[in-house]
């Protein structure tokens, strides 16, 4: 079995390619023999495993090879990267290693219904059975140290598919052995067996690939674990939505986070870069992340939202202050767009003549002359301190 996952997600990469990289060695060596062996020897099982063998060597091609290609930075036709190619790559072998399955099964059906038609297995074929029991037992100790030596998921899942490969040589033996000893269907049942492992790969291969290509979500119980890593930021009051797929065994985000409604913008990109490098400090499987900040006034605004107020108030605020031949280049305009939407005017510090002679409330009847929509707002004028 193929528990396949993505080498660059796992530490310690140079080291566990060196790892992987034997192990295909071993799967080349063997599956070439099996077959050999297997014709030969007329020995149906023997030639599944190892079809097997070499199915084990093309994953094994397809994550090098798309580790090389996918890896590919980002370019202006690809602007999200190339992982996806990975994705095409594994989907494209597990349609492959389908088709092997389901003709090894049909093979091996027609010859167990056809009775006896080829000879008894040779000896050589438990030789090269027991070969590799001990070589997948041997590859499986060597690769588990390995694994937790590192602490590495990614090489316990390659041991432990070297396990399963000693097994299914240990059903070549018992089916070739059996078919020496007179019960000739014996190895075609061993090479179903085999059969249906392959096509299991391949299944397990097609769905997680597939899965990745319809944009599937992360599982509930990880998304919790970001969302409560999220909420330790300092000013992050929820997370609104969060928006998970995979492309190439990457996890991409969309948040929409929650924000105190008075921040300012530049306060508020500054905490969704904060979540966004914290996330992916902590959580190596993650790739790009993007951020949207909701504000909660943002949510509920009145239906004076859809006007864009800044150019308009700030042009009824120039007119106004010229009538008091003010300086009126220097006005800051704040403006929350909450229920009703609020206008902080924040005047510079030489408007004090204009503060003192004229109140607040003339200000602002005179303003609605101006522009009558200022009725609607919540203004409120400042007096900047001198600098
Ligand atoms: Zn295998």
């Amino acid at each position: 079995m193929s528990d396949y996952q993505h080498p660059i997600a796992t530490g310690n990469t140079a080291h566990a390619a060196k790892v992987t990289l034997i192990g295909a060695l071993f799967d080349l060596a063997l599956g070439v023999l099996k077959i050999i062996t297997g014709i030969l020897g007329h020995s149906a099982a023997l030639i599944a495993d190892g079809i097997h063998s070499l199915s084990d060597l093309a994953t094994d091609a397809v994550v090098l090879l798309s580790i090389r290609l996918g890896g590919r930075a980002a370019d202006k036709s690809h602007p999200f990267g190339h992982r996806r190619i990975e994705t095409l790559g594994t989907v494209l072998l597990g349609l492959i290693l389908l088709a092997v399955a389901l003709s090894l099964l049909w093979h091996n059906t027609i010859s167990l219904w056809q009775g006896q038609l080829s000879p008894t297995p040779a000896w050589p074929v438990l030789l090269v059975a027991v070969l590799s029991w001990f070589i997948k037992e041997g590859l499986y100790w060597y690769t588990i140290k390995a694994a937790r030596a590192m602490n590495s998921d990614l090489l316990s899942a390659n041991a432990w598919h070297s396990r399963s490969d000693a097994f299914s040589s240990i059903v070549v033996l018992i089916g070739a052995g059996g078919a020496m000893l007179g019960f000739w269907w014996l190895d075609a049942v061993a090479a179903l067996l085999v059969a249906i492992l392959i096509a299991a790969i391949s299944l397990q291969l097609l769905k997680r690939s597939l899965a990745e290509l319809i944009d599937t979500a992360i599982p509930e119980p990880q998304q919790q674990g970001y969302r409560q890593h999220i909420l330790q930021t300092q000013g992050i009051l929820a997370v609104n939505e969060l928006r998970s797929r995979t492309s190439g065994g990457k996890v991409l985000l969309e948040l929409k986070l929650e924000v105190a409604p008075r921040l300012s913008a530049s306060e508020a990109h500054w905490l969704g870069t904060q979540v966004k490098q914290q996330l992916q400090q902590q959580f190596s499987e993650i790739g790009d992340i993007l951020v949207h900040i909701n504000s909660p006034a943002t949510e509920t605004a009145t239906a004076e939202s859809t006007l864009n107020i800044r150019p308009a108030l700030t042009a009824a605020l120039n007119q106004l202050l010229l009538r008091y031949q003010t300086d009126a280049d220097n006005i800051e305009l704040i403006l929350y767009y909450q229920d009703p939407i609020r206008a902080n005017v924040l005047l510079s510090s030489n408007a004090r003549q204009l503060v003192d002679s004229v109140s607040a409330s003339e200000l602002l009847q005179q303003l609605q002359q101006l522009w009558p929509p200022a009725a609607q707002l919540q203004i409120h004028f400042y007096l900047k301190k001198a600098d």
